[in-house]
């Protein structure tokens, strides 16, 4: 018997599924049990020329409505995708293996807010008016064309909406290519986009790996490409948009620092530090995942931290009291494991976890090294895991310059009840989210992106207009021209 999970066909073009057996086969595994419950198959050239050609086509239209007319459109998606909610969960749940727990709350529903957010503004993108005595200049805010959006796997839903909203909103047209470990979510929102009265094309799903990634970025009728994924994925993509002079939005990896000084609130501080490093079983790029505490409180902190961390509830993700999930996949449970193996081989102190959890799919315990250094593996690199690496340190000026000691700048925390310290350190911290006594909030209100290897651009926000958008400027002359002859 199918299963429920298994979408109409793989790709979604022109306001329609569409199917082309021909491509790569791309089985998609229930995280929680290793089962097959679906399949797609990878976008051929054809398929790709189809869905590129068919959106730039039918991006001309969609930029001449008006801004309140396309803004309606995406707020009418929104309430489906808030009426679907329970239904678009258990997808997400089956595509990423995260629990429902979470994906009720964090998914279709974040989707639904960049929906309705960027709905909200899109009939107020005016330009300017700037006299120039009695000339004048006005600008015009310009739709970029046509976008491609590339998605990683944490949160398939969640980036089909957050690159789809603001790119619908300023008029442009997208190609949107999912994650080929959680190709399913994307083909929803492009269902309920078309069902809530986008034109046929305005937003097209098609499945691949990188190679048809690849395909999209090179292709000259693509004026812009937004991508999620890891900063070596990102250095790929962002080379190859520039071949093109396309614009580009790069979200990608981190090691974020969470800085806890003595005087935080312990539970907060704790709290702050299991949502910037369990919640998705890890699987964030914000993650606070360089965890470093004052010396003054270090083994409180750890000890709390350590008895909540077993609160955890690990089990069937569709199961509502489940709290932690499975790893995405195999692949990324493997990754995983090599890397808390480097922790022990390198002298890290094991808290707790470490090790595959004893049950069916791919779970690994949370994991929380204390004692960890700056030099070691696991607070170099990116894991994407539910790894906590825990730091010391003594003095502020001494944990701001090691905070900022990483290639990478997505986000960092700081828990402290002396705010004017918390508001010095974080205008040091070199990072473009940042939190106060909290971690890992990600409101459609704020602006979200890093700096350093972890991006370029924002997404969310106001300032995501501007990436999806460009200005024209056009000088009025009232007068006679002068000219030299
Ligand atoms: P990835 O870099 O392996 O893949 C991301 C996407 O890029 C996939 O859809 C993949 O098929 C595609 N791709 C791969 N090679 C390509 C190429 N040469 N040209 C075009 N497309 C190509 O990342 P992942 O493993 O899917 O996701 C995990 C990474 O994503 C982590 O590093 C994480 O930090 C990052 N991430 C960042 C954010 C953010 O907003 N900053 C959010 C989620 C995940």
């Amino acid at each position: 018997m199918t299963h429920p999970a298994q979408p109409t066909a793989s790709h979604f073009i022109n306001g329609e599924y569409v199917e082309d057996t021909n491509g790569t086969p791309i089985p998609v595994i229930y995280a929680a049990t290793g089962e097959q419950i679906a399949t797609v198959y990878a976008a051929t050239p054809e398929i790709v020329d189809r869905a590129l050609s068919t959106a730039k086509e039918a991006q001309k239209a969609w930029a001449k409505m008006t801004g309140t007319e396309r803004g309606r459109i995406l707020r009418r998606a929104a309430d489906i995708m808030r009426e679907r909610n329970h239904e678009l969960s258990v997808l997400e749940t089956y595509d990423t293996g995260k629990p429902l727990q979470e994906t009720l709350i964090a998914d279709a529903t974040s989707g639904a807010d960049a929906l309705e957010y960027f709905g909200g503004l899109a009939g107020s993108l005016t330009g300017e008016h700037i006299p120039m005595g009695e000339d004048w200049v006005y600008t015009v805010r310009e739709a970029l064309g046509l976008c491609v959006g590339i998605g990683a796997w944490n949160y398939p839903t969640q980036i089909a909406c957050w690159k789809g909203a603001p790119a619908l909103a300023c008029g442009n047209s997208m190609v949107f290519k999912p994650s080929e470990t959680t190709p399913l979510c994307a083909l929803k929102v492009a269902e309920i986009l078309h069902e809530a009265g986008a034109p046929a094309g305005i937003y097209n799903v098609i499945q691949g790996m990188g190679e048809v990634g690849g395909a999209l970025v090179t292709d000259p009728r693509v004026d812009k490409v937004s991508l999620t994924g890891s900063v070596p994925t990102g250095k790929k993509v962002y080379a190859a948009a520039a071949e093109g002079m396309k614009h580009v939005t790069m979200e990608l990896g981190g090691k974020s620092p969470l800085i806890i000084f003595d005087d935080a609130d312990i539970d907060n501080a704790v709290g702050g530090a299991i949502n910037g490093n369990f919640y998705s079983s890890g699987q964030v790029c914000s993650n606070g995942t360089r965890v470093f505490v004052q010396k003054g409180i270090k083994e409180k902190f750890l000890a709390r931290l350590a008895e909540r961390t077993g609160n955890a509830i690990l089990g069937d993700p569709q199961d509502e009291a489940t709290s932690f999930g499975p790893m995405v996949s195999e692949n990324q449970m493997n990754i995983v494991l090599g890397y808390i193996e480097k922790g022990k081989e390198e002298g890290a102190r094991l808290i707790c976890g470490g090790k595959r959890a004893d049950m069916d799919g791919y779970f690994i315990e949370p994991t929380v090294f204390a004692d960890v250094t700056d030099d070691m593996t696991i607070a170099r690199e990116e894991i994407f895991g539910p790894v906590m690496s825990v730091l010391d340190f003594d003095t502020e000026e001494e944990v701001i310059a090691r905070a900022n000691d990483t290639e990478f700048g997505l986000s960092a925390g700081v828990f402290t009840n002396d705010f004017s310290r918390a508001h010095r350190v974080i205008g040091q911290l070199e990072a473009g989210s940042c939190f106060i006594n909290s971690y890992n909030d990600a409101p459609v209100e704020a602006p979200f992106g890093g700096v350093k290897a972890s991006g370029v651009g924002r997404e969310n926000s106001k300032e995501a207009i501007k990436h999806f958008s460009q200005v024209k400027s056009v000088y009025v002359r009232m007068g006679d021209v002068e000219a030299a002859f």
